[in-house]
């Protein structure tokens, strides 16, 4: 059975050859020839992938002298806070809800959009409110933003730091000797192109330019045969928006959820929808999301399951069927939802959303009971206190397992950045090493953000001390981690 007939029969996605969950090769690159692809660019560190985790990498890394470059495949920087029109930034605080521990360039950013009306300050924002979609658990000061000022932001941000960002261009392989990257070769408008740098920084989210690289990775959750469903966000305004919470808030006491099944929002609005043979949705109850203008809203209702990102047929089949649900979702408001009689589709997210894919494996593998048990490593490179989420925990698109975190904060490994053997590359961002649960809950955005500047800065001490990643001291890291107002506790 090859792969694709194994997601398509058994509706799992799990890794190439479902012998081993262990993915080691890379597919129908070997007749591209190095040599006949001329070097267009040279920098000395290149991160792929303009995501939150690689912009933060990227300016992190420029701020202590280094000549960097960004190549995006889409048309902007933000990743899914963007092109994924995905938001809000999920909690910076502790597990009380007490402090902000996700600082540093998570925060710049954050006071750069609330300057320009871009944003809400998390401090401003409490769980159980329309901001959260009434949820309570682990939603505590969240941070509502406007997607297309985060793109200017970035942008302004990487312009003051010189970083050279090219948009269309998608890394395609790795140009290696032994086990460093010399280069990479990438695809624009233009053709086939190279970079020569001298450090990469894989913020790909799907782990891709260490995959190609040959380095070890782990498709979704192996143990359990599944990646985390995929959902395409959209955005809706025109919402009278007083009466859409007048209808919500009495029902808040009903909130629940069972056997991973959760009725929260407009759950009572579903069920007449269902009642009626309208609502053909895989959920219960739908998340919607008060943005920063009173009027918008941010919707993450869609559920695909058995999407895999790295697969284009998989991916095409799973954009089509978002919009379907979409097209659904418009008529539930308009029909069933009180204050959405009129609301307008202000579009569909660019790219799927894409919660899990492959887990690059590094020197540690983040587990679970690693954040359950609040360890905070030695070599710790940002704290967070977001709970473990497991979509689609119990198969298909619904049943969320939700773990929440009892201390009050755990911390991430730098070792987690360290794709195993190799001399120059470090990972950023959803695909750093982890486990798929606790990989759950540090695929975030603010989490993300945070192990960018790690990642930034740790390339930024290698290139100016020549020491490889694996050998930096940690002290070093953090020192600059902290010049850089990110906070260790
Ligand atoms: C459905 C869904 C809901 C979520 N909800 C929330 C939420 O409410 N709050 C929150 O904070 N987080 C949420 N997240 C998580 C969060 O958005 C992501 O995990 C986070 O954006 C990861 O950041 P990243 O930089 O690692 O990757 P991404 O944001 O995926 O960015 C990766 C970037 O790399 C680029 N890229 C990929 N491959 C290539 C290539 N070959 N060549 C060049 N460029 C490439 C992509 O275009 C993209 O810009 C959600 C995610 C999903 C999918």
């Amino acid at each position: 059975m090859d792969r694709r007939q194994f997601l398509k029969t058994a509706g799992l996605a799990v890794a190439a050859g479902a012998a081993s969950p262990i993915l080691t090769s890379c597919r129908g690159l070997d007749g591209i020839s190095n040599s006949s692809i001329a070097d267009r660019y040279s920098t000395e560190l290149l991160v792929v992938g303009g995501g939150p985790s690689g912009v933060c990498a990227a300016i992190a890394a420029a701020r202590m002298g280094v000549k960097v470059m960004i190549v995006e495949s889409a048309n902007c920087l933000g990743g899914m806070g963007t092109s994924g029109l995905v938001g809000p930034f999920m909690t910076c605080y502790d597990s009380k809800g007490e402090n902000m521990i996700i600082r540093g360039l998570f925060e710049e950013i954050v006071d750069r959009l609330v300057a320009i009306g871009g944003a809400i300050h998390p401090s401003q924002v409490r769980c159980q409110t329309e901001f959260t979609a009434w949820i309570k658990e682990g939603h505590d000061h969240c941070t509502p933003f406007d997607p297309e000022l985060l793109k200017v932001v970035l942008e302004q941000m990487c312009a003051q730091e010189g970083i050279k960002v090219l948009y269309h261009a998608s890394f395609v392989k790795p140009n290696m000797k032994g086990n460093r990257l010399t280069g990479v070769v990438i695809l624009t408008p233009s053709g086939l192109e190279a970079v020569k740098a001298n450090m990469v920084i894989d913020a790909t989210g799907d782990g891709t330019v260490a995959y190609r690289a040959g380095v070890p990775c782990v498709f979704g959750d192996p143990e359990n045969k599944r990646v985390q469903p995929a959902s395409l966000f959209f955005r809706i305004n025109n919402v009278d928006t007083d009466r859409l919470i007048a209808d919500v808030v009495p029902h808040l006491p009903e909130f629940r959820r069972v056997n991973g099944v959760s009725y929260r929002c407009l759950h009572w609005r579903v069920a007449e929808a269902e009642a009626a043979g309208e609502w053909d949705l895989d959920r219960k109850s739908v998340n919607i999301w008060r943005s920063v203008k009173k009027d918008e809203w941010v919707i993450n209702c869609t559920r695909i399951s058995n999407v895999d990102a790295t697969d284009a047929e998989s991916l095409s089949a799973s954009e089509t069927e978002g919009r379907r649900q979409v097209q659904e979702l418009m008529h539930f408001f308009h029909k069933y939802v009180p204050g959405c009689e009129n609301a307008t589709l202000m579009g569909t997210a660019s790219t799927m959303g894409i919660r899990e894919s492959r887990h690059v494996l590094g020197d540690f593998v983040l587990q679970v009971e690693d954040l359950i048990n609040g360890i905070i490593p030695e070599d710790v490179i940002l704290l967070s206190a977001n709970s473990i989420d497991i979509h689609g925990a119990q198969g298909g698109a619904s049943g969320t397992k939700y773990i929440p975190i009892e201390k009050e904060k755990y911390g991430i490994p730098y070792r987690c950045l360290l794709p195993k053997g190799m001399d120059n590359l470090l990972v950023a961002g959803r695909c750093v090493s982890a486990v798929s649960a606790a990989a759950g809950a540090i695929r975030v955005m603010p989490p993300a953000m945070a192990l960018g500047q790690a990642a930034g800065v740790a390339a930024a001490l290698s290139l100016k001390s020549r020491v490889t990643p694996s050998r930096l001291d940690y002290k070093d890291i953090r020192e600059n981690l902290l010049k850089q107002k990110a906070y260790l506790g």
